[in-house]
């Protein structure tokens, strides 16, 4: 009955045309799917609402509402969560998808190929968005692997999360980007012209390569302002950069409407990089009080990557680990906890990040249980990766929540998140742009 009345409705719309004009041709039909949320997390409040409809038309959330309220039409496409949780699709704002994490041993600087991290990005994009990660940042890459992997997804070829790309981590000579200890005569070279459009001293090479990253089309700036952990010769806690580098690279990021992410290990770069007017801090692992103030003070977002201790202290080690890195993850990842503990009752902006490529991709939700063991509530969590994650990333408007005109990218778990956050290690249930990527969960569709 219903769908006659439908049928009617659209014969009168064309049979209202005026006699002697032509037909318009069809737009294709829209196409509409009803979810049925058990409960849900809408990403927007801490609060959960039960029994709620949720339509998808094409790719987008066309309304969220209470399900005793909602009329599904007879004979709709119906994807049934009623004793599941809905919450929106998560987001890792710090992965490296060309990243594999069984390749410590440094002879892979030399043996492996460009085409290597590309063949990885695809297979590692799969198992990301399949662990209920429908968007992710990729802060560092061959160039512009990330760029090529986005849209590569974004037409459709291979299955991925959303991306928003930057190239490779601008560094100093000699610095945590840098190919550092071995022979001058040694070289590792994709662009040698360019540097590889990742080092740059001084300010007139900085502009020149943010410049040149975006004209390849990045979405966002990653500068090295510390040492790192995983690099020879360095040291995670001495600044790189000057603080006149850091801030004309921000500068030039943001003329471009880009915004740009710092990797800061240590104390003083952490706050170079703050005043510089970066938008995100990236480890933050020595982070201070005061570096704690200046990021609330400014609205600084800080991505604490505090999963991965426990891969790089077992298994990278059986993979070769350098000794040298393992002393520094050990004296770095121990503080990095402590200092999110700080930063997490201080109230700073923090969005979720995992450096995913460093441990295996896919195994992103682990985070979580430390997030909660180290002062958050699962709550806090859980808009650390969805609403705060897509204010960091300038993706508000698309993602992080489940509102209407919104994507439908939307995940399910069957326990409660809310109770235990580890039931996130366990999504059954993916959509992306209203595409259903995972299901093991939902009831009867049709
Ligand atoms: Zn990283």
């Amino acid at each position: 009955m219903h769908r006659i009345a439908i049928l009617f409705l659209f014969l009168g719309g064309a049979l209202a045309q005026q006699p002697g004009k032509p037909t318009p041709t069809p737009t294709p039909a829209a196409k509409a799917t009803y979810i049925r949320a058990g409960r849900l997390f809408d990403g927007s409040s801490d609060s959960v609402r039960q029994n709620v409809v949720i339509q998808v038309v094409n790719e987008r959330i066309q309304s969220v509402a209470a399900a005793d309220s909602f009329a599904i039409p007879a004979g709709a496409a119906v994807i049934d969560l009623s004793r599941a949780t809905v919450l929106p699709g998560l987001i890792d704002c710090h992965t490296h998808l060309g990243s594999r994490a069984d390749r410590y041993d440094e002879i892979y600087n030399f043996k492996d190929t460009p085409f290597q991290s590309a063949f990885a990005g695809v297979v590692n994009a799969r198992k990301t968005l399949e662990a209920g990660f429908t968007t992710v940042r990729d802060v560092g890459s061959l160039p512009f692997l990330a760029v090529d992997l986005r849209n590569s997804i974004n037409e459709g070829l291979i299955p991925g999360p959303r991306i928003v790309a930057s190239g490779p981590g601008i560094s100093i000579t000699g610095g945590h980007g840098d190919l550092n200890n071995f022979s001058p005569q040694t070289r590792v070279s994709m662009f040698p012209e360019e540097r590889d459009f990742q080092i740059a001293d001084g300010v007139d090479q900085i502009r020149h390569v943010v410049r040149a990253q975006v004209k390849y089309g990045v979405d966002v700036i990653k500068i090295l302002a510390t040492g790192g952990v995983l690099s020879k010769g360095d040291n995670p806690g001495s600044p790189q950069f000057t603080p006149e580098e850091l801030k004309a690279a921000a500068d030039e990021a943001h003329m471009a409407g880009r915004k740009i992410a710092a990797h800061a290990h240590g104390t003083q770069g952490i706050k170079n990089a703050i005043l510089a007017g970066i938008d995100s801090i990236e480890h933050a692992s020595l982070i201070d009080d005061e570096g704690i103030r200046l990021a609330k003070e400014r609205g600084v977002y800080l991505v604490m990557d505090i999963y991965n201790d426990d891969y790089l202290l077992g298994k990278a080690i059986e993979f070769g680990l350098p000794k040298e890195n393992v002393e520094k993850e050990k004296k770095v990842g121990r503080q990095q906890r402590e200092n999110f503990e700080r930063a997490v009752k201080s109230g700073a902006k923090m969005a979720f990040g995992t450096d995913a490529g460093v441990y295996p991709h896919g195994d992103n939700a682990k985070q979580f249980f430390y997030m909660v063991k180290f002062g958050m509530t699962p709550a806090q969590a859980i808009h650390a990766a969805t609403s705060n994650a897509a204010d960091l990333i300038g993706r508000a408007q698309d993602v992080g929540t489940l509102q209407a005109g919104k994507y439908a990218d939307l995940i399910a778990v069957s326990a409660d998140p809310l109770e235990d956050v580890r039931a996130l290690e366990n999504v059954g249930f993916v959509m992306k742009g209203g595409l259903v990527y995972r299901d093991s969960i939902s009831g009867k569709t049709r």
